[in-house]
């Protein structure tokens, strides 16, 4: 009996097909499957060997493979598998104690469990807290799940920033989380959850408006030797691009036996007679740096763009001086949709 199914496509990467043959998975795949089956778990992908490929991604991130469990799976036994396969990613602690200010690599794990989908985003930490959270919550709605809880707290925030009367320093620093943290929740939501996208659009739009109406200078452009730039939270969630290079694993080796990781039974980070197991990719080829609508990796997300000096005289007459302020005029003019085309996004 297969008790947990690795399905196509990669957890929080659209880009990586979720059908076809031959089928497309993660590289992390064959390490989560030798860890689920060190758990006592049969474990199967939905495609033969020889019909799968892997990618990989840069390694800051960990995207997991897709897990399907079936519907029998009690929540507890659930909880139980994801967290020992979880813990597998936190930072190693060399070393005495835990250091609290170690940067956490993020991980991607959507799950599937009859026809309940939880997916699960955030620092290593804060997933295996929503996994262990699955274990006490029962039926482990996808709702409890992390970055909805998020957006939950943003929408009470929301509530007592419309209430409060404006200018007020608690609702303008209350504003300012709402505006960084709204703009991260889209970017983690989309293609995962788009009812939960577009909720978190719609929220930053009227944000943005709050604070462009009572807090101008919250909401305008920089302004930095000579040149302005765009950098409203607001108006940069609206581009909906950002570059991900996609690497496609030909052949790769156990560092310990020399097989193909996907046939030997060595468990890659785990040591074995002082020796730590590598998988090692003998060849790849970059595959594409896909402009992909998802700026999910930090360095390839936009938090600035240069306006041309020239459109701005053109929009604003011949009382522009380089150096006035300049309003950001997305947020007072709301929502014009979100923009998947970089070259026709011009701010005037
Ligand atoms: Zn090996
Ligand atoms: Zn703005
Ligand atoms: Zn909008």
């Amino acid at each position: 009996m297969t008790e947990v199914i690795i399905k196509r496509g990669a957890s929080g990467l659209p880009s990586v097909p979720r059908s076809g043959t031959p089928g497309t998975y993660p590289y992390e795949a064959i390490k989560v499957a030798k860890l689920l089956r060190a758990e006592g778990l049969t474990v199967s992908f939905e495609d033969e060997k020889l019909d799968r490929e892997y990618v990989t991604h840069d390694a800051a991130e960990f995207w997991l493979p897709i897990l399907a469990f079936g519907a029998g799976i009690t929540s507890n036994v659930l909880s139980g598998v994801l967290v020992e396969l979880i813990k597998n990613y936190l930072p190693s602690r060399s070393g005495s104690d835990q250091q609290p200010d170690v940067e956490q690599p993020l991980l991607h794990l959507e799950v599937i469990r009859g026809d309940e989908r939880l997916v699960l985003d955030g620092s290593v930490q804060d997933v295996l807290t929503a996994a262990e959270q699955l274990r006490n919550g029962g039926a482990g709605e996808p709702e409890e799940l992390l970055v909805r809880e998020r957006f939950r707290q943003c929408e009470a925030e929301a509530e007592g920033a419309r209430r409060a009367s404006h200018p007020d320093q608690q609702a303008k620093d209350d504003l300012h989380r709402l505006r960084a943290e709204l703009r991260e929740i889209m970017d983690r939501s989309e293609g995962n959850d788009p009812e939960l996208f577009e909720r978190a659009h719609g929220l930053l739009d009227e944000v943005g408006g709050i604070i462009r109406r009572n807090y101008r200078e919250s909401c305008c452009l920089e302004y930095r030797e000579g040149a302005y730039y765009r950098e409203c939270p607001v108006d940069l969630a609206h581009l909906r691009v950002g570059l991900s290079p996609e690497i496609r694993v030909r052949a790769s080796e156990c560092s310990l036996c020399g097989a193909d990781p996907d046939d030997c039974d060595h468990i890659p980070g785990n040591e074995y007679d002082g020796q730590v197991c590598n998988s090692r990719i003998t060849s790849g080829e970059i595959e594409r740096v896909a402009l992909v609508g998802r700026p999910r990796w930090q360095l390839t997300r936009f938090t600035s763009l240069e306006v041309n000096v020239e459109d701005l005289r053109q929009a604003l007459g011949p009382a522009f001086t380089p150096g006035v302020r300049v309003s950001c005029d997305h947020c007072l003019s709301g929502c014009q949709g979100l923009m998947s085309n970089f070259q026709t996004a011009s701010h005037s």
